[in-house]
């Protein structure tokens, strides 16, 4: 077996290990609580390769890919037990203690108002006005230096809604079928291969995960 034919399927293992330790539902709104006794510092802990790794980070790199060093993952919804990729972002040290102490005095903030906020509000009017476009999520994020997924967030009216005023961008592609999800999935489990997946039954990696959280 190929390297990286191992890595997958080490990663689809690990995929599978990691959603048994989530009390469901799977929602995008909701916190996926772990189920495992917590750290001391109340956050969840898996166990990979021998090492211990904190279940959020591991949850940001299975969904979201490598953690930049020196690079914190952070909560949105303040539940250190929550491992939805949605409610996580990338900060740093000095972020994670600022929210702390801004949280604490002022309750939740939200868009600029955030201390670890990478957009301002000019920036917002661009995603809008190049979403509006029809650009690809992929190269205004790109070029923002923001995640896709802040993108589609934006444009889906899921954040800075105050600033927006809600769904900005309907769907760009189509809808992922629930037969070609199965497909996809079918031809994952007999060859181990997620991009093969993808590539045959025309599905973004995002939606195979998407799908798979929901499966
Ligand atoms: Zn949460």
């Amino acid at each position: 077996m190929s390297k990286r034919k191992r890595q997958e399927e080490e990663k689809y293992i690990t995929i599978g290990r990691f959603y048994d330790k989530i009390i469901p539902p799977f929602n995008k709104s909701k916190c996926w609580i772990w189920r495992e006794v917590p750290t001391s510092g109340g956050y969840g802990i898996f166990s990979l390769n021998g090492k211990s790794i904190p279940a959020h980070r591991l949850s940001w790199i299975l969904h979201f890919g490598e953690i930049p060093t020196g690079i914190e993952i952070l909560h949105s919804c303040d539940t250190r037990l929550c491992v939805n990729p949605y409610h996580l972002f990338q900060g740093t040290q000095g972020d994670n203690v600022r929210d702390c102490t801004k949280k604490k005095r002022n309750g939740k903030s939200r868009g600029e108002d955030h201390p670890f906020s990478k957009l301002k509000d000019e920036q917002i009017a661009l995603v809008v006005k190049r979403g509006q476009n029809g650009e690809k999520y992929k190269n205004i994020a790109a070029d923002l230096g923001i995640s896709t997924i802040s993108v589609g967030d934006i444009l889906r009216g899921n954040s800075w809604k105050h600033l927006t005023g809600g769904v900005v961008v309907r769907r760009q592609r189509p809808r992922t079928t629930p037969e070609q999800f199965s497909l996809a999935r079918g031809i994952f489990q007999k060859t181990g291969n997620i991009s093969e997946a993808c590539r045959v039954t025309n599905i973004n990696r995002g939606s195979f995960y998407y799908w798979l959280e929901r499966s």
